[in-house]
């Protein structure tokens, strides 16, 4: 690890911020005998069939083109206990203002959090509320933390797996992938990064690129309904990158994705290639990955693709036995390897 300090990397979501979870976190935390413990680092905790959330938010600017950081918190927490097989309960919210932040931002956050929390079916029942002094902190940052329950649906949802192959896991852990299950990516990458990079540095690209962030529970829920999901994981921070090289790492699996099946809109295309920046990479707040068994692949992406927040669904890939990383298939039949970033390109975009 670099220095002795905290650098803006270790906050990136890539081996960087993985590093100081192991060396640092891990070491002074860790050894609870949680169902789905801190060690998993998945995206959720689980314990006591009781599944657990907390997720800060220090994105700049605080409103940018389709969100502000009230939407991200909620959608963000909802889906990290999403992607488990769980279903949000509630949850918490701790806010941390500097002197002289304007009240009415915080009416705009809070109104952003409610019409979040009603699309979700959530509500904060309990939170925080702290301030610094001028120069202590840039403006506001805050905390979400959640509480699910076990989806009724997992239960089916993996009986459909076990129909077709082996699984003893309980929950959809980023360990549970196996050679020959597929990857369904439920739409276009990089929009919540370029958003508000764009947004933060004046660049222009908003008139094109919004955020996604969206609470994705309801399109979750109907993917169970078919069943056969072995993993679902959200890819923030790193980009989609970071998560196909958190499933490989976890997994112990390769995993090939084809290039020209992952989707990427236009304005993100031309702003990454402006900007020098792999859409891989770019973080997202309102997409997810599936790793599926691959008889029941095409339903589950039907099923997708009849939903608002995943008509742009592709099926970008398969885990494979062939190699034991991540690698992306170009349309001629090359391939490179995707490695893990060192942390997203974009800082604080959440
Ligand atoms: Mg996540």
């Amino acid at each position: 690890m670099s220095g002795e300090y905290v650098s803006m990397a270790h906050g990136a979501g890539g081996s960087a911020m993985d590093a100081l979870i192991k060396r640092y976190i891990l070491t002074r935390l860790g050894g609870s005998q949680a169902e789905v413990p801190l060690e998993a680092l998945d995206d959720a905790a689980v314990i006591n069939s009781i599944v657990f959330k907390s997720d800060s938010y220090t994105v700049k600017p605080l409103f940018f083109p389709g969100g502000d950081i009230g939407r991200m918190a909620v959608a963000g927490t909802v889906n990290d206990m999403s992607v488990l097989g769980a279903e949000p309960l509630a949850l918490a919210a701790g806010f941390i203002f500097e002197e002289g932040f304007p009240l009415t931002d915080l009416e705009r956050i809070l109104s952003s959090m409610n019409e979040t929390c009603k699309e979700a079916g959530v509500a904060v029942i309990t939170g925080d509320t702290k301030v610094v002094e001028r120069g202590g902190l840039d403006k506001f940052v805050m905390n979400c933390s959640g509480v699910g329950r076990r989806s009724p649906l997992l239960d089916g949802n993996l009986h459909e797996v076990r129909k077709f192959r082996r699984c003893e896991a309980e929950w959809l852990l980023d360990s549970n992938i196996r050679a020959g299950d597929q990857i369904i990516l439920s739409g276009a990458i990089g929009d919540h990064g370029i958003a508000v990079l764009s947004a933060r540095e004046g660049y222009g690209f908003e008139t094109q690129v919004q955020s996604d962030a969206a609470p994705l529970n309801h399109m979750i829920v109907k993917a169970l309904q078919v069943g056969g999901v072995v993993s679902m994981k959200d890819p923030t921070r790193g980009g989609l990158a970071n998560l196909l090289n958190e499933w490989s790492e976890k997994s112990k699996v390769g995993i090939l994705v084809h290039d020209e099946k992952i989707p990427v809109h236009t304005g993100v295309k031309a702003a990454c290639e402006m900007l020098g920046l792999d859409p891989m990479e770019v973080g997202n707040e309102g997409k997810v990955a599936l790793a599926v068994v691959s008889e029941k692949a095409h339903e589950v992406l039907d099923t997708l693709k009849s939903t608002e927040l995943g008509k742009e669904a592709e099926i970008i890939g398969r885990a494979t036995e062939e190699f034991d990383l991540v690698a992306v298939e170009t349309l001629v039949g090359g391939k490179r390897i995707l490695p893990k970033p060192l942390g997203d390109p974009v800082p604080r975009i959440c």
